[in-house]
């Protein structure tokens, strides 16, 4: 019985912890979900983006820049078309395999000469891809059409930027726009220098048999893998160099040729997780993006269900290390069960995996404050429940030994008495004496026999046996056995008529439940009053027997210890009778032994009511 109660508390207690660990893993994977928890886990990703570059290498891409000495030389802004012209005509000897324009050719110049001249130097160049951009109204701002004319795809040169901070990680590799979707111009460049196609299922994008790992389904977003600053500056050529300086043209030889703005201020300028709040060009993106592509530098998302279970795994790590670890070591589990929320993402960036870094941070550290704090309030609660026991056993003992001390002090001086006096004795004191040692010894006995029993009890190592017997016999054994005491007190016991109900079960054990009742409604009474004994059939298989007294009575909170082992309220405590706070602990042994139960309302001043509801014979 009471290890299945203990099991029932313990068992309680872990469901606690559990259900606080699957609680803080679900919490911080659903505030991940949040843009707050989105742009932290940005943050992260820039902070390994910066601690793990990729190893340098030669990019096959060149920028062909249009800068603030390419503006001076051709005459500012208006001279844009004569200063690309130049350019795409100084560079054409060196065959470049491509050449991406980053610039919007969509109005007509204010120099027809100019457009001439582009005109002939776009006829004139392979592999050429112009510009476009989706306009609010859905449809494409494209380029003229006799620019037009001489590309070999429109590309989209929409870039993306996070909402929050400005950063551009990703790019979409498509963009839907009117009735049509066109490829990012880095993408195009890329696939029109390998001579390739691009292929597009459902949930999958390739080229020519390889497979492009994408963020999103319908834009196909990659993550831009910008040339880290060990690299130095991304390769590019001013245009008004070039024209200083023809040489420079085999530079383009082979290359990818991105041609663009690189003018700070034009405002075609992004950030970058490595530029520190600095800028790179529109161009420097989209060239950047197409050495993602070329040297196929992925950075894909972890699966969500990877990072669901190991927020899992993390917060079952931590209610397990303090559900079965106390002390320091617990705390040492604690900080490797960070170590490892923290190291995780880092370690798979290594293997090009984006691993949010804040639902395991948070499902660690919410995991670990609520066992935490789970352990701290359970021993704290149990060195309070044995300070408050040892103390009440300490408080019994002491009355025990004075109980006890006077029987044993009756008994061993009547024997004196006996033994110096026995042949003078008259005949009638030496039986007074006799009686008085017997029934001392009688009281010892019962008293050890009581602290015993309980034991026996609580140990489950009593017995029950299985008499049949009526009730109402038992509480008429009791009520005799008890009125002597009423008496005294001038108290009337009413048996009022009780339902004809048999019992199975110990009889000796459920007498001394009902006589303890019985006793404790005399003795918590005071004189000249009531005690009310009745009962009546419930349910079909049960039978409740009711003792109400018109006595102390208790309050809420007492009454909820009373069947605590030594407890007793202040009131019987000050009432001068004696007790050790053991009986009803006991009678709650018998009765739920017997799959009874016991039930006490009681009101201060006013009485108190014990029912036992009990299992009768069908
Ligand atoms: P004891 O009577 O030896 O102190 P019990 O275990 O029988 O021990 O009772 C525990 C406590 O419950 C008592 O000390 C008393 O405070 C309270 N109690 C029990 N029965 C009554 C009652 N009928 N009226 C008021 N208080 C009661």
């Amino acid at each position: 019985m009471k290890l299945s109660a203990q099991w029932r508390t313990a068992s309680s207690r872990y469901f606690i912890l559990a259900v606080l660990v699957f609680a803080s893993a679900a919490l911080a994977v659903a505030l991940d979900y949040t843009s707050f928890g989105a742009q932290f886990d940005k943050y992260a990703y820039d902070f390994l983006f910066r601690l793990e570059p990729p190893r340098p290498w030669q990019p096959s891409s060149i920028i062909l820049a249009i800068d603030e000495k390419a503006l001076a030389k051709y005459g500012g802004r208006n001279g844009i078309r004569a200063a690309l012209a130049d350019g795409l005509e100084k560079i054409a000897p060196a065959h470049p395999r491509a050449v991406a324009v980053d610039i919007i050719l969509a109005e007509r110049g204010n120099d027809e000469a100019g457009d001439r001249q582009l005109e002939q130097a776009f006829a004139n160049t392979r592999n050429l891809i112009l510009a476009s951009y989706l306009l609010r109204d859905g449809t494409w701002n494209d380029p003229l059409p006799r620019f037009r004319k001489h590309a070999a795809y429109v590309a989209q040169v929409h870039s993306d930027f996070d909402r929050y901070d400005s950063v551009s990680r990703d790019l979409p590799l498509a963009t839907a726009g009117g009735h049509e979707r066109r490829w990012a111009l880095a993408f195009e460049a890329w696939l029109i220098a390998n001579g390739l196609q691009a292929e597009e299922s459902p949930d999958d994008l390739s080229a020519g048999g390889i497979h492009i790992p994408t963020t999103s389904r319908e834009a196909h977003e990659i993550r831009i893998r910008y040339t880290p600053p060990s690299m130095g500056a991304f390769p590019q050529v001013s245009i008004a160099d070039l024209d200083a300086n023809p040489a420079l043209a085999s530079k383009f030889a082979g290359k990818v040729v991105f041609v663009g703005e690189t003018v700070q201020a034009a405002g075609d300028s992004w950030t970058t997780p490595y530029s520190n709040g600095r800028v790179v060009p529109g161009v420097e993106m989209h060239a950047n993006a197409y050495e993602t592509l070329a040297r196929h530098m992925y950075l894909v998302d972890a699966s969500q269900l990877s990072v669901l279970l190991f927020c899992f795994a993390l917060a079952i790590t931590a209610g397990l290390t303090y559900a079965f670890i106390s002390g320091w070591p617990a705390n040492v589990g604690a900080a490797l069960i960070i170590l490892a929320s923290q190291l995780i993402p880092a370690f798979v960036f290594k293997r090009f995996i984006v691993w949010p870094w804040l639902p395991g941070t948070l499902a660690a550290t919410f995991a670990i404050t609520s066992a935490a704090a789970w352990r701290h309030l359970i021993v704290r609660r149990q060195l309070f429940r044995t300070e408050g026991e040892k103390d009440r056993y300490q408080r019994a003992m002491q009355f025990v030994t004075h109980e006890m001390r006077t029987p044993l002090t009756a008994i061993q001086g009547s024997s004196e008495l006996i033994s110096r006096y026995a042949a003078t004795m008259p005949e009638a004191k030496r039986t007074q004496i006799a009686d008085l040692i017997n029934s001392e010894t009688k009281r010892l006995a019962r008293m050890i026999e009581t602290f015993l029993s309980v034991e026996r009890l609580s140990a489950g190592q009593m017995e029950l046996k299985q008499d049949h017997f009526a009730l109402s016999e038992v509480v008429d054994r009791c009520a005799e056995r008890a009125r002597p005491f009423a008496d005294r007190k001038r108290i009337d016991i009413v048996i009022e008529p009780l339902p004809s109900t048999d019992l199975t079960g110990d009889r000796e054990l459920m007498e001394y439940a009902v006589y303890n009742l019985l006793t404790n409604a005399v003795k918590y009474s005071p004189s000249e009053t009531r005690v009310r004994v009745f009962g009546e059939d419930i349910r079909d298989d049960s039978v409740r027997l009711s003792i109400q007294d018109q006595g102390i009575g208790m309050d809420k909170k007492e009454v909820t210890r009373i069947f605590e082992k030594f407890y007793r309220t202040k009131r019987a405590e000050q009432s001068g009778e004696a007790g050790t706070g053991i009986g009803l602990s006991i009678v709650e042994q018998i009765v739920t032994q017997h799959g009874g139960s016991i039930h006490v309302e009681s009101e201060p001043g006013i009485g108190s009511k014990f029912s036992l509801i009990l299992k009768r014979n069908q």
